[in-house]
């Protein structure tokens, strides 16, 4: 068993609390909806739930992978629940959100691997929801032919998939998935509607070097990628990897510096960034400049 590190100071998170909180809590409920702030036990759901930035998770609370960094359950998903599109559409809705996420666990066991029902998601929200800019974060769909094509068409305003980790650490880190596959997957988004932004991501603190970091950016800006962001991998539990080192604040504002001198169009960088943190902020900053 590898020893636990101690966090550092800077991995300080808000308890979840207040009335905000509380709304978006029910509004979720309510309308019986899964999110990765939970799912994945995210640390910063405290202060998103408060400002009513919650990120659907589509498809279900199972997913077919098992991604060592990751805390969604895996196994045999539950068939798709065909009024699940409606009901984000709904709580988008209610909670009059500007701008809304949705991800989804990897569903290699459907033929399309899932790409129609975000399509259809991507549809619901849009025709309740004119002026809410949508913004998805989907599986690779690695062996699905045609199915990235169904999700660009939906045209989603910013379409995010997350490398989550240097080549090097995919097999002990994301083993089913492909690194260049993935960085593909965003390049076809471009070719395909140059109108819509890019996004990825990747965690550090599990065993990268500086190098490295460097070169997934360069990978990315020459897959035409728009928006970068970099977080703190935490440990969800024991059974999962173990956290190599904690970055350092200064690290990552270093990150920061290298990647917008880079070309990114939007940076985050830092302990607590998460793929959906501070998004509709972003994007907004992004759009009204
Ligand atoms: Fe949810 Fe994303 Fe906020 Fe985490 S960072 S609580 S996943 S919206
Ligand atoms: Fe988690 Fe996504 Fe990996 Fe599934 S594919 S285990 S949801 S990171």
């Amino acid at each position: 068993d590898t020893p636990v590190l101690r966090k550092p100071e800077w991995i300080r998170v808000k308890a979840p609390a207040g009335g905000v909180f509380s709304e978006t809590r029910k509004v979720v409920r309510e309308n019986n909806l899964v999110t990765v702030c939970e799912e994945a036990g995210c640390p910063n759901i405290g202060e998103c739930w408060a400002q009513k930035h919650a990120t659907f998770m589509i498809m279900g609370d199972t997913c077919t992978r098992a991604c060592s960094f990751c805390n969604v359950k895996t196994g045999m998903p539950a068939p798709l629940d065909i009024d699940e599109p409606r009901r984000v559409a709904e709580a988008t809705a209610t909670m009059e959100l500007q701008h809304v996420v949705i991800t989804s666990v990897d569903r290699d066991d459907l033929a399309d691997g899932g790409a129609e029902h975000f399509a259809l998601t991507i549809r619901a929200i849009r025709q309740l929801n004119p002026k809410t800019t949508i913004e998805i974060l989907t599986p690779d769909f690695l062996r699905k032919p045609g199915a990235a094509e169904i999700v660009i068409d939906a045209r989603p305003d910013v379409f995010n998939h997350n490398l989550e980790t240097v080549p090097r650490l995919y097999l002990s880190i994301r083993p089913g998935a492909r690194y260049y596959h993935s960085l593909r997957l965003l390049e076809r988004v471009k070719e395909r509607d140059p109108s819509q932004f890019t996004k990825s991501g990747i965690m550090v603190g599990l065993g990268e070097t500086k190098e490295e970091v460097m070169q997934v950016m360069d990978d990315m800006r020459s897959a035409g990628i728009d928006f970068l962001t970099i977080g703190q991998y935490l440990q969800p539990t024991r059974k999962h990897a173990a956290v190599d080192r904690f970055v350092t604040p200064d690290e990552f504002k270093g990150y920061e510096t290298i990647a917008r001198a880079k070309g990114f169009l939007m940076v985050s960088a830092s302990p607590l960034t998460r793929s959906s943190y501070h998004a509709g902020e972003d994007f907004a900053r992004l759009r009204d400049a």
